[in-house]
């Protein structure tokens, strides 16, 4: 991910990774207790962009809030340093990883002091060109009612990594997890979205991250003129669809060929799913203006 001349933004300063350090009293690093984002750059046309550098700003924000964890930074400012931080390191395409640390703290208690580390590592466009095997996950989402669900935070990501490595131990690629319900609610890192009869369907708000590129898909369905339902989903009909995909920062858009032994009948290059794939590929790489409509 890095060497040791890469450089990181760390509380309002540029320092180069060998010279970085953190507390290891850190509440963070005990008790799981921090917020962070995952971001992707495209080297564009128009120069390297941070796709919805402020949408996921704001949901850090949010996620610190809801954690009580302080924010005392400006989403403006912390777009502009991580514009320069790609600059520094001369990177295009990357992934961006802000995390909001709390400091030397050992009680249950928020603590007071807190730290922004913002790293990136390069990461080549990759738009998703083959199929994932998924399962369905013995694991549950965290319950809503015992976390913030809708928080991106460091400690629900153990829930995420046991996740993975069953589905890994089993031989799927990425695990699909329900809710406390027995609802369909997301992978491990990315939202799940189904089609069945010309429509798509995702699980609606509620035990579910609210991932910024599910909202750009909703949106891009409205230009599309495609129609698309939030709702409850149950296993029977996630297995029953015509086809399904993955959508997240990373993951993009990204088509499940099977969940454990059922294979989705669908071609994926005929799929809502493939077009959703091609639109976003475009928007991302501001190849086509799509901001504009969505
Ligand atoms: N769900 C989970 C659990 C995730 O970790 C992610 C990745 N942040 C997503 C969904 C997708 O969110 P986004 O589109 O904002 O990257």
């Amino acid at each position: 991910y890095y060497d040791a001349n890469t450089f990181l933004y760390l509380n309002g300063k540029f320092v180069k990774a060998s010279e970085a350090s953190t507390d290891l009293y850190s509440q963070s690093l005990h008790y799981g207790y921090a917020v962070f984002e995952g971001i992707k750059s495209y080297h564009t046309h128009n120069g390297t962009r941070i796709f919805k550098a402020r949408e996921h700003y704001e949901r850090l924000k949010r996620s610190a809030e809801l954690m009580h964890i302080p924010f005392p930074y400006e989403v403006d400012d912390l777009i502009r340093q991580t514009y320069k931080l790609l600059e520094k390191n001369n990177f295009k395409d990357a992934y961006i990883r802000p995390l909001v640390y709390c400091g030397p703290h050992m009680t249950l208690s928020p603590g007071a002091e807190v730290s922004i580390l913002i790293c990136a590592w390069e990461w080549g466009a990759y738009l998703g060109c083959t199929l994932q095997k998924a399962c369905i996950s013995s694991y549950q989402r965290p319950n809503p009612k015992s976390t913030h669900i809708e928080a991106k935070a460091s400690g629900h990501y153990i829930n995420s990594i046991l996740a993975t490595t069953e589905a890994k131990a089993k031989g799927f690629d990425e695990a699909i997890l329900l809710d406390m319900n027995g609802h369909v609610a997301e992978a491990s890192g990315a939202n799940i979205f189904i089609e069945k009869n010309g429509k798509l369907y995702t699980p609606a708000l509620g035990h579910i991250l609210p991932g910024i590129t599910r909202t750009t898909v909703i949106r891009l369905c409205k230009t599309l003129d495609i129609e698309c339902i939030e709702k409850q989903i149950t296993v029977d009909e996630l297995k029953a669809a015509d086809s399904a995909f993955f959508c997240g920062t990373a993951a993009e858009i990204a088509g499940i060929a099977s969940i454990d032994e059922t294979v989705f009948p669908s071609l994926w290059t005929e799929t809502i799913g493939a077009t959703i794939q091609r639109t976003y590929k475009a928007l991302v790489l501001e190849k086509q203006n799509y901001e504009v409509i969505i």
